[in-house]
């Protein structure tokens, strides 16, 4: 595996331990039918428990069952989930970062225990409710509202593009609350077997198909008092859960493109054509040389991104910038790998397509590639030019 400059070295043995977990694990159980499931637009749902077994949602959270694993070796994680496929990196990541990770920094004990525990076996799935029909890249504009109903609250509106919201138990629903001055935007967990909540599929995507995406419906959905979260209120509770998410992303695109690469290189040396393997083409060379450095650059700031995490300097720009530069570079580098395997490159036998039309997805949720710009432009000029 792409290890150029032998980051590896720096690695302690728990974060060694993790990535083989993982790698194996995706190897033996993602990797043999990850094509159809994207072909059939499926998940491999029998994985969910499986992956719970072995720690992958949340392990760098402390407590409630969680072994506080240092961001390296989250970052490691996420990135050899991705190498399998972005749906199955999507789904770790919208479980641990977006949902067991605001429980855990802004929920209610009763909330951390009844939840946190069985999200990390797997045994309960969450998604996070925040993107609108008409409120994407701006969800500050959002619609979804709750006002104060006896003892709890009533919430309406609809959420969309929902990973995992047909499959979950319980959804963090981001909404104003209207009986409060200044409707600040609150965190409210909604089981999804509640009155009033739909969670229809969303079934015509042509990017992350191996993972199930949907809307949430809220139409008078009562919840009491004790689901709301009471540890934050405004848009700092959603944006500081999508800081976490972004930064596993950051490091997952790097294992989609060194995927593509590995790929491309055995491709390069076992294709035949002009009377020997194409990899003796200078023109391959080249393909493959752009590749490997473009994906080594990713490793480094991915790897310094994690340092800064650990000692709690990292901040939502450097996130911006890691997020930005690394789903860029896998979004091109696939692109490459797909034209390196000719013909054979358009199909699901091989991995570089999925990955390509999965960094479609990952380009543009958790904050768009334009968006991530205006944040760095902001960050150089002090100007902020987002309207
Ligand atoms: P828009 O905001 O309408 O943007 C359209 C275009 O305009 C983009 O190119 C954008 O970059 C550009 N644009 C917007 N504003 C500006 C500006 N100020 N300056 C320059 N250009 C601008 N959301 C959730 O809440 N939870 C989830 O689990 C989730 N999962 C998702 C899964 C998938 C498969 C997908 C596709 C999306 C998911 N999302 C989720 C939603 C995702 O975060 C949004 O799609 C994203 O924020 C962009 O919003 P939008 O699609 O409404 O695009």
């Amino acid at each position: 595996m792409l290890d150029f400059v032998n980051l590896e070295a720096d690695l302690d043995q728990e974060e060694r331990m993790i990535r083989d977990t993982a790698r194996e694990f995706v190897e033996e159980h993602v990797k043999p039918d990850i094509g159809e499931h994207f072909e059939n637009g499926t998940f491999p749902k029998e994985l969910i428990d499986e992956m719970g077994e072995l720690g992958f949602y949340a392990p760098n959270l402390e407590g409630y069952g969680s072994p506080n694993v240092s961001e390296t070796a989250y970052g490691l994680l996420m990135q050899e989930l991705e190498a399998g496929d972005s749906g199955l990196r999507s789904m770790a990541s919208v479980q641990g970062a977006l949902v067991m990770y605001p429980i855990h920094a802004y929920g209610s004990e009763e909330q951390k225990e009844e939840w946190l525990p069985a999200m990390g076996r797997g045994e309960a799935i969450g998604c996070f409710g925040l993107t609108e029909p008409e409120h994407g890249s701006n969800p500050t504009a959002m619609e979804t509202y709750a006002e104060r109903d006896g003892d709890g609250y009533v919430l309406n509106g609809s959420k969309t593009w929902i990973t995992n919201s047909p499959i979950s138990d319980v959804a963090i629903v981001w909404a104003r609350d209207r009986s409060a001055e200044d409707t600040p935007v609150r965190g409210f967990l909604v089981e999804t077997d509640r009155d009033g909540v739909s969670t229809n599929k969303i079934d015509e995507k042509l990017s992350l198909r191996a993972s199930i995406t949907g809307e949430i419906g809220l139409n008078n959905v009562h919840v009491p008092e004790e689901n709301v979260l009471p540890g934050v209120e405004g848009m700092k509770g959603p944006l500081s859960c999508l800081t976490q998410a972004r930064y596993g992303i950051a490091w997952g695109a790097i294992g989609a493109a060194r995927d593509c690469f590995e790929e491309a290189r055995q491709y390069a040396k076992d294709r035949d054509q002009f009377g020997g393997p194409i990899g003796r083409f200078q023109l391959q060379q080249r393909k493959l040389a752009e590749m490997g450095t473009q994906i080594t650059l990713a490793q480094l700031l991915a790897y310094r991104l994690a340092e800064l995490k650990e000692r709690g300097e990292m901040r939502p720009q450097h996130v911006s910038m890691s997020k930005r530069n690394n789903v860029r570079m896998a979004r091109d580098q696939s692109r490459i790998a797909r034209e390196m395997l000719g013909g054979n490159g358009i199909t699901t036998d091989y991995s570089p397509m999925r990955h390509m039309a999965n960094m479609e997805t990952v380009y543009t949720y958790e904050g768009t590639h334009d968006i991530h710009t205006l944040v760095l432009g902001e960050e150089f000029t002090g100007i902020a030019a987002y309207q």
